[in-house]
């Protein structure tokens, strides 16, 4: 079986990654003995998640699957983009960032946004990009348990519930990670 260690502390995020690649054998982060945070510098999705899957790869020589996403909105010039799990600053909530935008969001009447995954994958020394993303409304009043960051006040396009009301099984077709993971999982089975 093929393996891949997650270049991601994310544990929502492995949870959802782990769960879309059945057919391979997974490794965390603890799994291989890397403990250090992965800085995130760039203003491009891509290069972050190059940055999280190079560094990995460099440390264990292995394949190496790394995420880098967020949610852009159109009231905000798509902010927070890159920024979206410190958009209240570092070491925010998943609550904080969640009340920052429904702050800025107050006065403004276009609720569009989207969420974009890149996925950065480092297969037998390649890099390969794959990328996706997830289109719907921002509403005012959080809602739901299910999910994370975000997810509460995300209502994808073709539905009336958020993501966190959502089942899992739901967003696990329709996410931006989903439809990453969709073509990745496409290239690695048409290199076996
Ligand atoms: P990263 O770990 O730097 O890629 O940060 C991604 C951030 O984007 C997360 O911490 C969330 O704030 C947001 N985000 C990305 N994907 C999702 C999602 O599926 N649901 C909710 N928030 C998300």
């Amino acid at each position: 079986m093929n393996e891949i260690v997650l270049a991601s502390a994310n544990k929502k995020k492995i949870a959802e990654l782990k769960d879309l690649l059945k057919d391979v054998s997974v490794l965390s982060l603890n799994d291989i003995g890397f403990h250090q945070e992965i800085e995130e510098p760039f203003f491009t999705f891509n290069e972050n998640a190059f940055q999280k899957a190079n560094t990995i790869h460099q440390f264990c020589g292995k394949n190496v699957l790394a995420d880098d996403s967020g949610i852009c909105i159109q009231a905000l010039d798509n902010a927070p983009g890159v920024l979206s799990s410190r958009f209240a600053g570092h070491g925010a909530t998943d609550q904080d960032n969640l009340d920052k935008v429904l702050f800025q969001l107050k006065d403004k009447t276009d609720r569009r946004a989207y969420y974009k995954a890149v996925l950065c994958l480092i297969w037998n020394g390649a890099v390969h990009y794959f990328e996706g993303d997830c289109h719907g409304i921002l509403i005012d009043t959080p809602i739901g348990t299910n999910g994370f960051g975000y997810d509460p006040i995300f209502v994808p396009d073709g539905y009336t519930e958020s993501f966190a009301q959502l089942d899992s099984s739901i967003k696990q077709q329709i996410s931006h990670r989903a439809k990453a993971m969709q073509q990745l999982l496409h290239f690695i089975n048409s290199t076996q």
